[in-house]
Order: structure tokens, then sequence, then C-alpha cells
């Protein structure tokens, strides 16, 4: 048996799990050889990360590291479809792999619990045949495509907000990713801060596992170099062609000012910013008489659930100020903190004295009983 190449044979029991792939000429034996060959590198284990992990899983993609410093959260739950109740405040990297390898033993996961960052993307990147974007973050996703560019390592981006969803790769051969978008675009909210159906992180990520698969198995990637633009409302899919921008910063001539190329933002419920309060604080401070609670979320939040004080959102908050005495401190929250910090830094800069719930509703509700 020494003779025989190791990498490219399979154990009674693989052939049996793969029967459904080795049936296809498409894949067959050759393809499902070059899966078990791949390493993939999930970064973020969200909403896109779990179904695009479980199919990786699933499909026998050899190598998988999933990147992720969050942790299980209640509110995760909704769309996080790795994750069940049991698992809340555990890191999601270790309990994705748990469950990643108990669907499929065959395969190596390697879990790394940390947010991708300039200190390891390089050698993470560099490890891996193929980035799959599951973050919900511009820095992460400009950080990931600066880093691809470099090292000519193609990745599959995905976004979603709301009901509506994007998706593509990028490689060398295309335009990138800082050719579609040069600045991030103010309306593209994130998983904080808007709302998300629990289903379009599954379609997406079903998406991004699909691409993935294909060109893995060198099969034709219809996403390379467009942009597909998914409308779950009206189920609606659009594609749409990227072209390079000869003046990109990162794959064409322009030139990055690298001290804003990313930041470290994410999606963590780190405290970001010295006007965040704690959910003690801001009990205390509510009561005081020189205090306005402000609620800065859509109507459509406010109506389902509030913690009382004034309701302006956020996008109407710049109008509304006028109204509001300048001598007072004003107390904003928001569902999980992020818009609310957005409100205060806001009316700070307006000259007015202003603090934000740390972790909004989401953190009141784990610590305040009904
Ligand atoms: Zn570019």
């Amino acid at each position: 048996m020494e003779e025989l190449n190791r990498d490219t044979l399979f154990s009674a029991s693989e052939w049996l799990r793969y029967t459904r792939h080795l049936q296809l000429p498409q894949v067959g034996a050759e393809g499902q050889g070059k899966l078990k060959n791949a390493r993939v590198l999930i970064v973020g284990a969200g909403g896109l990360g779990c179904p695009v992990s479980l199919y990786l899983a699933a499909a026998g993609v050899g190598s998988i590291i999933v990147v992720d410093g969050d942790i299980v959260d209640v509110t995760n739950l909704q769309r996080q479809i790795l994750f069940n109740t049991q698992q809340i405040g555990e890191g999601k990297a270790e309990s994705a792999r748990q469950v990643l390898m108990a669907l499929n033993p065959e395969i190596e996961v390697i879990a790394i619990a940390e947010y991708l960052s300039g200190e390891n993307a390089s050698t993470l990147v560099a490890s891996a045949d193929l980035v799959i974007d599951c973050t919900d973050n511009f820095s992460a996703r400009y950080l990931i495509n600066d880093i691809c560019q470099q090292q000519q390592k193609p990745w599959i981006f995905a976004a979603i907000d709301q009901f509506s969803g994007q998706c593509s790769l990028f490689s060398s051969e295309t335009g990138c990713f800082r050719c579609l978008f040069p600045v991030p675009p103010s309306a593209m909210g994130d998983c904080n801060s808007a709302g998300v159906l629990g289903v379009l992180p599954g379609m997406l990520g079903t998406i991004q596992a699909n691409e993935a698969l294909k060109y893995l198995v060198g099969q034709s990637v219809p996403l390379k170099g467009v942009l597909l633009v998914v409308d779950a409302l009206e189920l609606s899919f659009k594609k749409i062609a990227i072209n390079r921008d000869p003046e990109c910063v990162s794959c064409g001539s322009g030139t990055a000012n690298t001290s804003d190329q990313w930041s470290e933002k994410t999606c963590s419920s780190e405290p970001l910013d010295h006007r965040a309060v704690t959910v003690e604080q801001f009990e205390s401070l509510r009561k005081r008489a020189n205090y306005i609670v402000i609620d800065v979320r859509t109507d459509a939040e406010r109506a389902a659930f509030n913690l009382g004080g004034k309701h302006i959102p956020l996008t109407r908050l710049a109008e509304s100020l006028a109204s509001i005495d300048p001598e007072k401190t004003l107390l904003c929250y928001c569902q999980s903190g992020l818009r609310s910090l957005q409100a205060a830094e806001l009316i700070a800069s307006l000259g007015i004295t202003s603090q934000s719930l740390d972790g909004g509703i989401s953190a009141w509700l784990k610590q305040m009983p009904l």
C-alpha cells in the first residue's frame, strides 16, 4: 500500500459518505480528492459562517479553519444554525469545531478564537487555498481584500442586511472589493444595528458554499468578478459585472492612506468608547433630573419593546436636537449599543453632553428581570 498516494485515497467510510458527490461527473473521485486536499479559511462563525462551514464540512473539504473571537449569544440563535441553547456563553470557534467534527470526523477543523486582525491575517490567509468572508463589517472585508490581493488568494465575499444580500468571488483575475466599494457604503448596516431575516444568511451562505465547492473542484464559478444581489422580499436575483478600477488603492495604481485602511471594529460586546455606560450606571443615571433618556431605534423597534424615555430615531436625531435643553445630559440607547454610540458621538459634536447604554436593550434584558 505504501506506493499509493495517501492524499487522494479514500477510506471505505469516505467512499460511502461522499457517494452522492462521486456520482456527479462534475465532481467524481477527482473532484472529491481536490476537496479532501483543500484548506479553506472561514472568517466569522456567524449567520454566514454557520451554513458555509456546515456545507463545506459535510462536502468533505479536508481542512477548515474557523476564525471568530466571539461567544455564542442568545440573539445569535435566530439564524446561526451551528449553535444551540446549551452553547450560549461558549466560544463560537470551538463550538463550531465540535459541531463540524461531529458532522464529519474524516476532516480536520481548526478553531481560532480570535478576530481576524492586522496581526494574524497574513499567516491565516497564507495557510489557506481559499478564503470565505463571513464577517459583518467593512473593516474586516478591506483587511481580507488587501491581504488576499498581496498573496493572490481568491476569496468569496457575502454581506447581508435586513432582506437583501450580496455575494461575489474575487481573485487576481478580477476587480477587487475596493474597486467595488472604495469607501464603505453608509446604507449598509451591520449585524447589530439593523435587523436581518433569519433565513437570509442561510441563503447567502449557501451561495458562498456553492461557489466555493465549484471553485475547489475546478468547475466554473459564475460569481467570479460578478456581484450577485439578492432581494429576499421580492425573491429577485440580479448579477452585476464588477469592473476593475485602474485607480484602486488595492489592485490598481492608487496609493492607500494606510492609517485608515481598516480599523479593528467588530461586532464585539466590548465597550467601544468612553461614552458607554453599563446597565447599572444607566439605571442609576436615568433617575437624575439632569439626564434625558433617548431611544434612537426605528419606529418598529420602539413599538415592539422599549425602556421609556423620548423616542428620536437616529435618522431624525440631528434635526430634533434643537428642541432639547443643552444643559441636560442625553442618555441614548438602541438594541445593541452601536447606533446609540453613533448618536452620542453626533450629539457630543454639537456641544451637548451625551452617553450611550453599552450593549443596548440586549444587555439590559440580560440583567434586568422583566
Ligand atoms: Zn481593486
